[in-house]
């Protein structure tokens, strides 16, 4: 199953991805294309594949991304390889914004899409002032942002509010495991303990 997180900048998707990835197994993160320079803690292949426009183009044009879009003025995507690659038998997690969320939604129907919040809009300020990632240009443009992604909300299937986050974390991986135990994603398992019974 592909989950998708979107949420304003800020309000803690990647914090929340990487508390995750490290309490629930069977989960992979997508890795995506961007156009944006990386930050100093942040690692080629593992953040981001950091590309250059040119490069960008040229993977659109020969029809590479599954989604792709134009973020706080940079551009981002996520390769079909990608998703190929890394969702072989596991739970695939992509942290992408609004645009390539609808995208996903369109594209494959399957996805399930999760909104992240923060408790209030002062909040997200102080946290992204907090980050010291982001020039206080950079900033007003995500806070921008963050006001017209909030309305588009509707579209997702569930949300979480990233307050207290060992909470937040908790209601993240809550939802994938409830996925992971509907019914119909656990017929071969399922399959099995009948047989069991019919020994
Ligand atoms: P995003 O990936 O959505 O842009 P980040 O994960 O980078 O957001 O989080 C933005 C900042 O807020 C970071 O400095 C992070 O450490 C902090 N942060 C994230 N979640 C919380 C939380 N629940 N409480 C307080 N600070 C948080
Ligand atoms: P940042 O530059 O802070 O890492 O990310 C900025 C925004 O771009 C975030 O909202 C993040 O979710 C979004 N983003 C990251 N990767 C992708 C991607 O592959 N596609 C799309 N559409 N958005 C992305």
């Amino acid at each position: 199953m592909i989950f998708v997180v979107s949420g304003p900048s800020g309000g803690g998707k990647s914090t929340l991805i990487k508390h995750l990835l490290t309490a629930l197994p069977g989960l992979e993160f997508s890795v995506s294309h961007t156009t944006r320079a990386a930050r100093p803690e942040e690692v080629n292949g593992r953040d981001y594949y950091f590309i250059s426009r040119q490069e960008f183009q040229e993977m659109k044009a020969a029809g590479a991304f599954a989604e792709s879009a134009t973020v706080h003025g940079e551009l981002y995507g996520t390769s079909f390889q990608e998703i190929k690659n890394k969702s072989e038998g596991k739970d695939l997690i992509l942290d992408i914004d609004v645009q390539g969320a609808r995208q996903i939604k369109d594209k494959l129907g399957q996805a399930s899409l999760i909104f992240i919040v923060p408790p209030s809009f002062s909040e997200l300020k102080k946290r992204l002032k907090q980050r010291k990632s982001d020039s206080p240009e950079a900033i007003t443009i995500r806070l921008q942002n963050a006001r017209k992604e909030i309305l588009e909300s509707d579209l997702f299937d569930y949300l979480v509010i990233n307050g207290e986050l060992a909470r937040a974390v908790d209601e993240l991986r809550s939802i994938i495991v409830a996925h992971r135990c509907q019914f119909k994603e656990r017929r071969k398992e399922f399959k099995e303990i009948l047989k069991s019974f019919k020994d």
